[in-house]
């Protein structure tokens, strides 16, 4: 089985203010000890630029981009925009977002495609309720979202990341069962290979739900995970650090480009 060199990305959400720009710093400094692993930050709009500046190098990104060039979307952001503040990279259909925001998935397709088009790389979120997984469906609610939420053509397998985040694990201590992880990494590779063909095999795979430096180890060590999406501990260097430690020492890192 090939194995992807692995992104570990942090989602800062709705945290960090100027007096959190030191913690950025010290984040991408520790990162750099561990060239094996790509390292992201996904910080809140209004602070890309300034941490963009304070880590040189290292990759900030946006936690949405809006589908429009430009016009009349009071509040939103671009994807130029973002690119222009120092981003390299933006997460699109977070289910904070596609809950709270309605995104549905010709939304987050669209947001998608925006993203790759000036350049930014994209995370592309998706994952299923409690409910869904409770009633057997949560393979078939992932591959739907695909469906409706992939990007058209793509340059390079690297520029495109899908993070399976169930509902039900993000912020609640809740993990899937490693099988339960495998059957859906799996089914989201097949998806992935029947849209891009050999590219397909070069997507990363993100794991996002209640990853900590403790379960880290045990989940970049099942198949066709290639990374974290990591909300809550990727605020602070002390509980993010260890998790891109977890992902170096996992073996067979291999370049996508
Ligand atoms: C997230 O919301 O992307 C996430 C994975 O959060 P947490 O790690 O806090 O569960």
């Amino acid at each position: 089985m090939m194995s992807l060199r692995k992104l570990v990305a942090g989602n800062w959400k709705m945290h960090g203010l100027s007096s959190d720009l030191a913690e950025v710093r010290t984040i991408a400094e520790q990162a750099g000890g561990y060239p094996q692993v790509d390292v992201a930050l996904c910080v809140p709009s209004i602070l890309i630029e300034r941490a963009a500046r304070a880590v040189p190098g290292f990759a900030i990104g946006g936690q949405d981009v809006h589908h429009a060039e430009k016009g009349a979307h009071t509040g939103c952001t671009s994807a130029l925009m973002l690119l222009d503040a120092g981003a390299v990279l933006t997460i699109v259909g977070h289910s904070e977002r596609r809950d709270a925001q309605r995104e549905s998935d010709a939304d987050v397709k669209a947001k998608a495609e925006s993203g790759l088009s000036v350049g930014l790389n994209v995370i592309l979120c998706v994952g299923e309720s409690l409910e869904l997984r409770e009633g057997g469906k949560a393979v078939e609610t992932v591959t739907g979202q695909l469906d409706g939420s992939l990007p058209g053509d793509l340059h390079s397998a690297a520029e495109l990341a899908i993070a399976y985040e169930p509902i039900w694990a993000i912020g609640t201590g809740k993990i899937p069962t490693t099988a339960e992880i495998a059957e859906m990494h799996a089914a989201i590779r097949a998806r992935l290979h029947d849209r891009y063909g050999a590219d397909g095999a070069r997507v990363r795979i993100l794991y996002g739900g209640s990853v900590k430096a403790m379960n880290a180890g045990e989940i970049f060590s099942i198949a066709n995970v290639d990374g974290a999406l990591v909300g809550g501990a990727s605020l602070k260097a002390g509980d993010f650090i260890p998790i891109v430690a977890a992902a170096a020492a996992v073996e067979g890192a291999a370049p996508i480009a």
